[in-house]
């Protein structure tokens, strides 16, 4: 059996990214998806500019609502803080839509749907299915996820520690949402909402401190009323929201750290994979879709792609960490912080938008082309 020149392990996004991008440079391409159909575990996403010039770039199309604004709402009183303008390039996608494009667009690919990789040979030029078939390799790049076997082989000691918070999802219908996020904060707990699709369908992503451990994955249904428990303190308009939910999946935030190594043998790691994001900075797949684009201009310098994300990788990890704090204060700090926020509405709320421009503005397509 002849070897692709690129073997991508795992079609989510960050794979299906890369195989058009690798694709797209002339390389053949295979990828490999344990899912028997290309599909997306969860709803919402929120594409950010630096997400998005990967997307045009690579011409996948990206169907969504164009987002205008981050509300940020004091939870327990409902209270307005601050409504941040966002420029253009703001998008709040469907999971399953994107995954829809990015598979559109994979026309030169080859797709090994419903197949398990099992392990992987010592120098990453071999890899073991679930059935026992191996299948050689050239170069392998992990896109299989924080829990993916090409982690577990390229870092095998790298162990994840639980934050304490847990998380749930959940979708509610609604008619009429403005075409923007609001983030709900509080002590010790906060929530985030957007409109998907045609404004009919809201987003919610909500989190709470928690001394249990809940297993991460995406996966473990919850009771609703335990969401709505959580935020009963919670001004009446997010109460009634909950109300109306009748599924809710929960899963426990475990920080994974940024994956000490990202190569071993003839693989290479990238998006979740290489650095498994917390969800406070909306970046895990604006990251993984940078990743794209860079490794396909690096197939042959891999540590030159490894040298190029690394730091910037870094700094946004660093940066969804700290809204983590930020969103839960409590006491003085949290009327402090909330009194800042309201003076900024009043006079610059673009400004707060403005600290993460070395993130939003940054166009990967433009530095790393060679
Ligand atoms: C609640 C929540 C909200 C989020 N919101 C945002 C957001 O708004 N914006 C944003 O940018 N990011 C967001 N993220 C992060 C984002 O979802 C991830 O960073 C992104 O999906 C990572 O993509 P990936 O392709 O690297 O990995 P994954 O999506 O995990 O894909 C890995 C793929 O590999 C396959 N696979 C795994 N193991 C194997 C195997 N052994 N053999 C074959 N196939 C395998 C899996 O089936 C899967 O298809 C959010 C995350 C969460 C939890």
């Amino acid at each position: 059996m002849t070897a692709p020149d690129v073997t991508i392990l795992g079609g989510g996004i960050a794979g299906l990214a890369t195989a058009i991008a690798c694709a797209g440079q002339g390389r053949s391409v295979e990828v490999i998806e344990q899912a028997s159909a290309l599909t997306e575990v969860g709803a919402g996403l929120q594409i950010a500019p630096n997400g998005l010039r990967v997307l045009q770039a690579l011409g996948v199309s990206v169907p969504g609502i164009d987002s205008k604004a981050v509300q940020v709402i004091d939870g327990p009183t409902g209270r307005h803080l601050i409504r941040m303008p966002l420029g253009s390039g703001f998008r709040l996608v469907h999971r399953a839509d994107l995954i829809a494009s990015l598979a559109d667009r994979s026309g030169d690919v080859g797709l090994r749907l419903g197949t398990r990789v099992a392990s992987v040979s010592d120098d990453a030029r071999m890899l073991a299915l679930n059935d026992g078939t191996r299948i050689p390799v050239n170069m392998l790049i992990g896109a299989d996820g924080a829990r993916g076997a090409s982690r577990g082989f390229v870092a095998p000691d790298h162990k994840a520690r639980f934050t304490g918070q847990v998380a749930w999802r959940a979708i509610v219908p609604v008619r009429d949402w403005p075409a923007e996020a609001q983030i709900h904060v509080g002590p010790g707990r906060h929530m985030v909402l957007y409109p998907l699709r045609d404004a009919t369908m809201l987003n919610i992503v909500a989190v709470e401190e928690r001394t249990q451990w809940v297993a991460d994955g995406w996966s473990h249904r919850d009771d609703p009323q335990a969401l709505r428990d959580a935020f009963a303190g919670y001004a009446a308009p997010v109460r009634a929201l909950l109300d109306r939910v009748e599924t809710v999946h929960i899963w426990g935030l475990m920080d994974h750290g940024m994956t000490p190594e990202w190569t071993r043998g003839a693989c290479t790691l990238i998006g979740d994979a290489a650095h498994p994001t917390l969800p406070f900075l909306a970046q895990g797949a604006n990251l993984a879709l940078e990743d794209a684009w860079s490794i396909s201009r690096h197939l042959d310098a891999p540590g030159a792609f490894v040298a190029a994300r690394r730091p910037r990788v870094a700094r946004a990890l660093a940066a969804a960490a700290g809204n983590a704090r930020n969103y839960h204060l409590t006491g003085l700090r949290r009327l402090g912080a909330h009194g800042a926020l309201r003076l900024l509405d009043r006079i610059a709320p673009g400004l707060m938008t403005r600290k993460y421009d070395w993130l939003y503005d940054y166009d990967v397509t433009a530095t790393q082309t060679p």
